[in-house]
């Protein structure tokens, strides 16, 4: 495959997109290129998002084609060479507002103050005439950039922003000219020179993108700080050397010293040493967590007091943060449904909005009072000024950046728009038990042995048979026989039921160790073990029977205890207004204790992990809109089953494909703050829309000159500009209000 073909998504930046209406053009553009599956602009970042097997080089041409113009996003370089190009942007666009305000605001002022000359003087004439090439200087200085956009976009039978802006000024700038030049072509109440109205508009219009630029720096700070958390250097142990290395070139298995107050580079397990470790920045979790040997550390973390040497396990794109960097950047360029319709809108918007200027100075050239040719002008000038659908187009990207940036603080990571939107639909959730209410580190409690068996000997054949699960009770029991110092019996005919158990045979006799219904479906009696597994079960311990040829011999008890935080985060949840429900494969009465204990009321225990799906499809059925909460491990078709699947990551594989939404901090809590985020995130977008739809369709009927025939009023250009410029402004300060979102903690 040659090396610019690549299936894994890329980034493009998009140079030239000047309005939302853009949006559509690009992307129609894109994804018009043969072997593009998916493409997504994101009009607030100024970039795309492409997969597929198209050539990187196929792909720019097209968006030339279109009029832009587009350059890959390879890797950080390039990413620190586009923010260094959005701040020339930003102080090239000061420099224009400035230019452009040189000359407005005293042309304005002696205006207003009348102490301009008369245009028929033969003086005023020259000063008029100085004066509009003075105007052409400044617009070429400061509005040369919606020209050049104007004229490709008309190139490739376009139009966007740039169109309308290129024209309104340009159409005001000639007339002007022309009744300077010869006054005589145009009757005498008409004649009145429209320079300051151009030059205004075009500092207005430089000002509300500089500020609105700012303004996208701060809602795209996220990415920045996660960016930042990487380390440049590590300290490599090789022998008894120690030496600082570039991070790029740490392979897998090196070991690496991390000192008090350092960063951890990259992903591995502590070899030797201890520390207390701050993950708060990665997981969101707010107390620093105690390592010692054998336990994982996550790059990018703060390490506090202690020193340790750990060995990497993952480097590069492969880490956790290089991971969480990657899901925020695409959920960011991802739309939810709600931004769909405004997407469409804009999409026509700018052609639409040529007709209504059109229209406009037809009926005012026609029907409209004298000065005629003053009214038409003005009014369509106002028109198209108006009416850039931007606010339209940042009304979603930027709240969905913003708060995709914010849910990673919180340590939840967002596959797209769509699950951020949904998951504050949510009206039930379904947990998982085992470690997601509850630890999922169970550990051995008691062993009872029936009358003529040993505890050892019922130990040694449970422990014996689990060597070869891969379950978390399985994990207990070695620990415990471990600890014991007890040998394992060679095991034969090995067999692992899912949701049921394990059998096998040693020294050939048959084994089952199990749940009830493993044992009830081999035909073997637990009716003597009974007492014993109620009194279990009512504490929240599962029992595991061990029964050998037939006959159930013995008990091992296994605790998992509800993690310290489950109680309470359950209680906001259901403050958020869900219903809460466990779905377990565990004892129907253990699980009847946990809820119990965690506070939960609906539970469905003994179900098979098979059946968990048809669980989650039929509490949908009853209408509910399901969120399923699991590990994302076994539980996988029941998190693709629900309305959002949340994958708790655990800390560690967090590309979970079956899952909307992955909780890398391992606590309930990110479900409750997911919940909130998506609610206050969707609220803000419901604001950006209703005011850019509010801006718009009040704009453009005031601009038309609606209100004329009633009251006398006509909106000035001037303001026109101004209020477009605000508009964008406002939406993009209104989305950055999300950053300081703080869910609600209960006391
Ligand atoms: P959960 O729904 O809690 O994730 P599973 O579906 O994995 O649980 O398992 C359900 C039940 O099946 C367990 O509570 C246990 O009783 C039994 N079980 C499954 N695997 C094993 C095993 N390897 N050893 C003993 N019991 C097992
Ligand atoms: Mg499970």
């Amino acid at each position: 495959m040659p090396d610019d073909i690549k299936s894994s998504p890329r980034r493009l930046a998009i140079t030239g997109m000047s309005c939302a209406g853009c949006v559509a053009m690009v992307e129609t553009a894109l994804r018009g290129v043969p072997g593009v599956a998916q493409a997504s602009v994101n009009f607030a970042e100024r970039t795309a998002q492409v997969s597929g097997d198209a050539a990187t080089a196929t792909l720019i041409q097209a968006v030339q084609q279109a009029g832009y113009d587009a350059s890959e996003l390879r890797d950080d370089d390039a990413e620190a060479e586009r923010d260094a190009a959005e701040q020339a942007h930003y102080q090239r666009l000061v420099r224009n507002t400035i230019a452009a305000g040189t000359l407005a605001a005293p042309l304005m002022i002696a205006e207003m103050a009348g102490w301009l000359p008369a245009l028929t003087s033969p003086a005023g004439r020259w000063f008029w005439i100085i004066t509009g090439l003075l105007t052409l200087a400044v617009m070429i200085y400061s509005g040369g950039h919606f020209f050049t956009g104007a004229w490709r976009q008309f190139r490739h039978h376009n139009a966007n922003m740039d169109t309308l802006i290129a024209l309104g000024t340009g159409a005001a700038w000639s007339y002007s000219m022309l009744v300077a030049l010869f006054p005589a072509s145009v009757p005498t109440l008409a004649q009145h020179a429209y320079f300051e109205a151009a030059v205004m508009i075009i500092a207005l219009i430089n000002l509300g993108s500089a500020l609105e630029s700012r303004a996208r720096g701060k809602a795209s700070a996220a990415i920045a700080r996660l960016l930042g958390l990487r380390p440049k250097t590590a300290r490599i142990v090789e022998g008894d050397q120690e030496r600082d290395v570039p991070i790029e070139t740490l392979q897998v298995g090196a070991l690496i010293r991390v000192r008090p107050g350092e960063k951890i580079p990259v992903d591995g397990e502590i070899v030797s040493g201890h520390s207390t470790v701050d993950e708060s920045m990665l997981t969101g979790e707010p107390l620093p967590v105690a390592k010692q040997v054998g336990d994982s550390v996550t790059g990018g973390a703060m390490n506090k007091t202690g020193s340790f040497v750990f060995r990497a396990h993952r480097v590069g794109a492969d880490t956790m943060l290089a991971q969480i960097i990657a899901s925020v950047r695409q959920a960011q360029n991802s739309k939810p449904p709600i931004g769909r319709l405004a997407d469409q809108v804009a999409a026509v918007f700018v052609p639409a909005v040529l007709i209504v200027a059109v229209l406009t100075a037809l009926a005012w050239f026609n029907f409209g009072p004298e000065p005629r040719m003053s009214y038409m002008l003005v009014t369509a000038l106002t028109v198209l000024i108006i009416a850039c659908p931007c606010a339209l187009g940042l009304a979603t990207p930027i709240s969905i950046m913003v708060g995709v940036g914010k849910a990673a603080e919180y340590g939840i990571l967002i596959r797209d728009g769509e699950a951020l939107q949904r998951v504050g639909q949510l009206t039930t959730v379904v947990l998982d038990k085992t470690g997601t209410v509850t630890t999922g580190r169970p550990t051995v409690t008691t062993v009872i042995a029936r009358p003529g068996f040993s505890e050892d000997e019922i130990f040694g054949w449970a422990a014996g048979l689990e060597a070869g699960s891969e379950h978390p009770l399985a994990h207990a029991i070695l620990d415990a026989a471990r600890e014991r110092g007890l040998a394992l019996p060679a095991v034969e005919q090995f067999e692992a039921i899912a949701g049921h158990g394990v059998r096998g045979s040693v020294s050939g006799r048959a084994l089952w160790v199990g749940n009830r219904r493993f044992l009830e479906r081999q035909g073997i009696d637990v009716a003597l073990l009974q007492v014993e597994t109620e009194r279990l079960a009512a504490t929240g311990q599962t029992p595991i029977f061990v029964a050998v040829e037939g006959q159930a011999v013995g008990i091992v008890a296994v605790a998992d205890p509800i993690k310290p935080d489950s109680v309470v985060a359950i209680h906001r949840l259901r403050e958020l207004g869900l219903k809460v429900v466990l779905l377990t494969g565990d004892h129907a009465v253990t699980a009847q204790a946990i809820a119990a204990q965690a506070g939960i009321d609906q539970v469905h225990a003994e179900v098979l992990p098979t059946d968990k799906a048809g669980v989650i499809a039929a509490l949908q059925a009853q209408g509910e809109v399901v969120g399923m909460v699991g590990d994302g491990i076994n539980d996988a078709p029941a998190l693709a089953q629900a309305d959002v699947g949340l994958a708790m990551g655990g800390g560690t594989d967090i590309a979970i494909e079956s899952a909307g939404m992955t909780l890398v901090r391992d606590s309930l809590h990110g479900v409750a703050d997911a919940i909130a985020l998506s609610r206050a995130t969707v609220a803000n977008i419901r604001q950006n829309l209703f005011g850019a739809f509010i801006y718009n369709t009040l704009g453009i009927p005031l601009a038309a000159g609606a209100l004329y025939p009633m009251t006398g009023l006509l909106l000035n250009p001037m303001l026109a500009g101004a209020a477009m410029a605000l508009s964008s402004f406002t939406v993009v300060s209104n989305a950055n209000r999300l950053r300081g979102f703080r869910p609600a903690q209960p006391r």
